[in-house]
């Protein structure tokens, strides 16, 4: 069964605006999922109802078969939020910031498994360095080690690479690519094709709300 479910979603803001129409998914487990769409398309919101933090106006979100309004710690526990904002404490050290995120989870400290995480992410060596410290490109790879930290089955990337340079992108897609391969499905948001055809094994293309493709990318890319 899918390790995410999405059925009949739809958000409207109290401004009126109707973000999401509608929408049907599901994403199978260890796959690696890009939603591709404009600004406005309603990526955001539709990545923000799925990990808990905006109400849908109407539908169903199953995570991992936990549904958000009668088994939120379930739910919550299986994702991984990577958002495009940096929210770590400047002067915190890379370690400190990565196992805090844990106890956010209420997961019993397991130092094993935070060395684990930090040393797939190439930031072993910079455990002990402060945020502050670090290069835009190691910020973005705490993000997703705090992400992480909780042994989430799905990891979400709003816009991973929005406003990076090629080397880092490049950089990035290999890292998706690694945690694929150890076993996390893997959703991401991007307005690039490029990266939707590079990352992802199937694609779902959004636009004023509307899911209006979801292809294996091979089939995608003729339609494009
Ligand atoms: P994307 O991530 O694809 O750029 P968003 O989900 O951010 O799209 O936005 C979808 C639509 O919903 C846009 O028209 C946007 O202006 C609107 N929107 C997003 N967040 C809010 C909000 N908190 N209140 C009102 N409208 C919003
Ligand atoms: P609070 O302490 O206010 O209850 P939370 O512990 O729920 O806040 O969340 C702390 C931060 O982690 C928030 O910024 C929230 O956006 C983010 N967050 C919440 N749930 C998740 C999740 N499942 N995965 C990743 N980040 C999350």
């Amino acid at each position: 069964d899918p390790v995410l479910s999405i059925r009949g979603l739809s958000k409207r803001y109290d401004s009126g605006t109707e973000a999401l129409k509608t929408v049907d998914l599901d994403i199978e487990r260890g796959e690696i999922f890009a939603l591709l769409g404009p600004n406005g398309a309603g990526k955001t919101t539709l990545i923000s109802i799925v990990c808990g933090l905006v109400n849908a106006s109407t539908g169903t979100v199953l995570v991992d078969g936990a549904d958000w309004r009668s088994d939120y710690r379930r739910a919550r526990s299986r994702i991984g939020l990577v958002p495009q904002e940096l929210t770590t404490d400047a002067f915190e050290p890379v370690w400190s910031t990565v196992s805090f995120s844990r106890e956010l989870f209420g997961k019993p400290r397991n130092p094993a498994k935070i060395e684990e995480v930090l040393r797939a992410l190439s930031l072993w060596d910079k455990r002990k360095t402060i945020m502050k410290e670090l290069s835009g490109g190691m910020k973005r790879r705490v993000m997703i080690a705090k992400a992480l930290a909780h042994e989430p089955e799905i990891l979400f990337l709003d816009e991973p690479t929005a406003g990076v340079d090629v080397e880092l992108r490049r950089d990035m897609w290999a890292m998706v690519r690694r945690l694929r391969d150890q076993g996390t499905t893997i959703i991401l948001t991007t307005h690039y094709i490029e990266e939707a055809e590079e990352m992802a094994d199937r694609v779902g293309v959004i636009n004023k709300g509307e899911l209006i493709l979801v292809e294996e990318k091979r089939e995608l890319m003729k339609k494009l």
